[in-house]
């Protein structure tokens, strides 16, 4: 209506999408003074809503996020200043595009994997030029490693669930960017250059490096504990609050999380082989995580400053408070005494326009990953922590100890670092990223929201091989 109400020259046009197991998706593309907009859904009327606030938001700065106006959802203009948590819809529905388009692109030929519950990915920008992002990974998945197949060497991937995989494939570009300094021919390719004078950090992001990450629907755990359609002004009398940001474990083999208040304390390998649960940190804790440790993981802390994601953008489920919360805000008042440059992480969040519909398949046992670079898609069965013909996954603990390892041998202005054969030594050699791990963790605990459950001491004691 305010679309028709605006502008003389509206026209819609339909088409079908993604017919297959995902649910039937609709396309309507609306042109107005001759700009094409898109929009999807679940039925042709939700597919033609998304067109238009997709079509007013880019030609009348009208946002309908929930970012902007979280109880009633009326359209505000953008340039509110509460806005300031908030990416631009017009950025968030190119990251979704991004991400859908390369899964797409990168399942053709395994459709029969095609099937999946969560998909994320990661985009990477400069400064907020969109037109040249780059999909940098897509993943799918929702499950975890089941205890007896944990791995004493680092060769099984623990945590399937597709937002935690999608950072680990970043993880791997984020080495092959360096691994472009081995090679005078391709430094001026690398997204990292030399940080002069640093011995701590002697590579540093190029200015503008920019990583955003998508997720179908609110992160597992503290950012999706909560009911769609009730909101929660004013007193919130449910006795369910005191749950509110807890830290949660993810459960083995199954979906959803619980407090980990409710676990007891630590966990052991022989207690987990002979049955005991094996426990993961949820979706929502990690990221909490990532905003203040980074998303490059202890090994990579040693050579480079921490690498903070820019902004998360979900393709549904997205509640401005408890997302915020979740991801930053239950700690924002607890934490203390990072070493710099470490330092809370506000990411700016966002919903794309066309959200995506719940989703009531069964969720699949394997999930896929895929990361630039790869010339096609890798299916891990989520329960094994291997791929689906029983081969290590290129996502391994293993795997990136052996290039870290490479690097520190051979990388330019290192100065002759030591190299540790064992992991679990290496990474608490690097001190200030221990630190700022330390200030998290004490930080929950501040804040009475539960201890972070660490895997069995023993998955970090594997060696380099010879
Ligand atoms: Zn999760």
């Amino acid at each position: 209506m305010l679309l028709y109400e605006l502008f003389n020259d509206v026209h819609f046009d339909c088409s079908m999408v993604d017919g297959a197991q995902n649910n039937c998706r609709f396309k309507m593309t609306v042109t107005v003074n001759n700009c094409k907009f898109e929009g999807t859904g679940p039925s042709k009327k939700l597919a033609k809503n998304a067109a238009a606030k997709a079509a007013l938001a880019s030609l009348c700065n009208i946002s309908y996020s929930p970012m902007m106006h979280p109880q009633k959802n009326l359209p505000i203009p953008i340039d509110d200043k509460t806005a300031s948590m908030e990416l631009p819809q017009i950025h968030a529905d190119k990251i979704g595009m991004l991400v859908l388009e390369k899964f797409q692109e990168v399942i053709k030929g395994q459709e029969s994997y095609s099937r999946r519950k969560v998909l994320a990915g990661i985009v990477m920008s400069e400064n907020m030029n969109f037109n040249e992002a780059k999909v940098i990974s897509v993943s799918t998945g929702t499950k975890c490693v089941s205890g007896e197949h944990m791995s004493v060497n680092g060769a099984v991937l623990n945590d399937s669930h597709a937002e935690i995989v999608s950072r680990r494939c970043l993880m791997k570009f984020l080495y092959a960017q360096l691994e472009k300094h081995l090679n005078p021919a391709t430094i001026n390719q690398s997204i990292f250059e030399r940080n002069p004078d640093n011995t701590q950090y002697p590579y540093k992001l190029k200015n503008g490096v920019l990583f955003h990450l998508y997720i179908n629907t609110a992160p597992c755990g503290d950012a999706r504990i909560f009911s769609p359609h009730e909101n929660d002004s004013g007193v919130d009398k449910h006795p369910n609050r005191k749950a509110r940001g807890q830290l949660r474990n993810k459960i083995e083999s199954g979906e959803g999380t619980i407090p980990v208040k409710s676990c007891d304390g630590i966990q052991t390998w022989d207690g987990i082989l002979q049955g005991q649960r094996l426990l993961t940190m949820s979706c929502s804790d990690k990221i909490a995580r990532w905003n203040i440790v980074g998303i490059q993981g202890a090994l990579l802390a040693s050579l480079v400053e921490p690498i903070y994601l820019h902004s998360i953008v979900l393709g549904s489920l997205l509640h401005p408070e408890h997302m915020y919360r979740a991801v930053c805000g239950r700690i924002e008042k607890s934490i203390q005494g990072l070493p710099p440059p470490y330092h809370l992480n506000k990411p700016r969040l966002a919903l794309v326009t066309s959200a995506e519909p719940r989703n009531q398949a069964k969720a699949p046992n394997f999930g896929i990953n895929w990361t630039i670079g790869d010339t096609e898609i890798e299916v891990v069965n989520s329960l094994t922590g291997k791929t689906v013909n029983n081969q290590v996954s290129r996502l391994t603990k293993m795997n990136f100890f052996m290039k870290f390892a490479n690097l520190l041998k051979n990388l330019p202005g290192l100065q002759q670092r030591k190299i540790i054969m064992d992991y679990g030594e290496t990474k608490k050699a690097i001190k200030d990223y221990q630190t700022a791990k330390k200030e998290l963790f004490d930080a929950f605990k501040r804040e009475d929201l539960g201890n972070w459950l660490k895997k069995p001491i023993e998955q970090d004691e594997f060696c380099l091989p010879e």
